[in-house]
């Protein structure tokens, strides 16, 4: 029996029915190929719809007692190594359209979109505004939760709209002062999974606007290890009174937690608020390195630090992980 109560037999069948209602849905689905971290267990079902119809069947057919879990690319989780009970949905394709309006300067993206891409189009279309999202590596459903921004602009910024659909299978749409948004993170009236957003900008530039994306890249490269195995900023900054202006990084640094290892999970010597996983760090090597930051920058220095990045699953049963 898992967690939640429910008999592997309950599982079958449920995945049987959303199968009915959403072609793509699957029995015991590792997770960590689809994490920046690529750490994780299974799914007890991995339902992959591709249409806004497809999604509120899928959403309106579980049973409430399941738990459902959405998951954009991965870039700001890290799935515990037991994996995820209930269902587990990803959007797929067809949750990825971008359109660029030139003459309002609106972005209308599925929130399958990758911010990137996002970016991309609207430089095309010479809408500015929308920069930032460039170097995030997330998707926008992703980037409507965590509020996700970087030098200086946020999503709460940007957004005009934010579409969704709740998990009886109803569909909603809010404004950003709907959302409760503060820094890297969101507070929606309702549990949504969202499905897209419409995002405004202002006209700019073509060559202006990627000048400001290639320093953008160029300044991360230099200061993040986007290449490695990871989660983006681990902790939240915290709030700067209490930690006397020094940022996560700072405070980490200056308990010595650069490089600090455990197992196969890592605090990165480029950027001390990243961790990595250096090949072969479970999630609960990660966790426990994350513990072991705050627990030492608490001792130096008094400050408790928030994570940013998201846990979710159950712990690896032990002698099973
Ligand atoms: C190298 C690196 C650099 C990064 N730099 C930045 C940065 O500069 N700024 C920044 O803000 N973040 C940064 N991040 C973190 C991450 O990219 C962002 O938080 C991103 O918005 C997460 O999007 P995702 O699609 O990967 O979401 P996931 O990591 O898959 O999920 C994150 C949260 O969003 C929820 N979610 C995802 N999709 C949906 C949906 N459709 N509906 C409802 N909820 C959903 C999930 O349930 C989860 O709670 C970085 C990460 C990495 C690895």
């Amino acid at each position: 029996m898992s967690s939640v109560g429910l008999h592997k037999s309950d599982l079958d069948d449920l995945a049987v029915t959303l199968k009915g209602v959403c072609g793509r849905v699957e029995r015991d689905v590792m997770l960590a190929p689809f994490t920046w971290f690529r750490v994780g267990g299974p799914a007890d079902i991995f339902a992959n719809p591709q249409t806004e119809d497809e999604l509120a069947a899928l959403l309106s057919a579980i049973p409430e007692n399941v738990p459902t879990t959405v998951l954009g690319v991965g870039s700001n989780v890290i799935i515990r190594d037991g994996g995820i009970r209930g269902v587990v949905i990803r959007l797929g394709r067809g949750f990825a359209a971008i359109d660029c309006d030139r003459e309002t300067h609106e972005v209308t993206a599925g929130a399958a979109a990758l911010d990137a891409r996002v970016a991309q189009g609207a430089v095309k279309a010479g809408i500015a505004g929308l920069e930032f999202l460039r170097g995030i590596p997330g998707s926008i459903g992703g980037a409507l939760t965590m509020n996700a921004g970087a030098y200086e602009n946020d999503m709460s910024n940007q957004l005009v709209k934010a579409f969704g659909i709740d998990y009886s299978g109803k569909r909603h749409e809010f404004s950003p002062a709907e959302l409760g948004y503060s820094y890297r993170h969101s507070n929606p009236p309702l549990p949504v999974i969202w499905t897209g957003a419409l995002l405004r900008g202002t006209a700019g530039d073509g060559a202006q606007i990627t000048a400001r994306m290639d320093k953008i890249m160029a300044a991360r490269e230099d200061s993040q290890p986007i290449r490695e195995r990871t989660g983006g900023s681990t902790f939240k900054n915290p709030d700067l009174a209490e930690s006397k202006g020094k940022k996560a990084w700072q405070l980490i640094d200056a308990a010595q937690c650069r490089g600090l290892r455990i197992r196969g999970a890592m605090v990165s010597t480029q950027h001390c608020n990243f961790l990595i996983n250096t090949g072969d760090a479970t999630a609960a090597d990660l966790e426990e390195l994350g513990e072991t930051v705050r627990a030492r920058v608490k001792e130096q220095s008094g400050v408790s630090l928030h994570w940013e990045i998201k846990r979710i699953g159950d712990a690896a049963i032990e002698g099973e992980g």
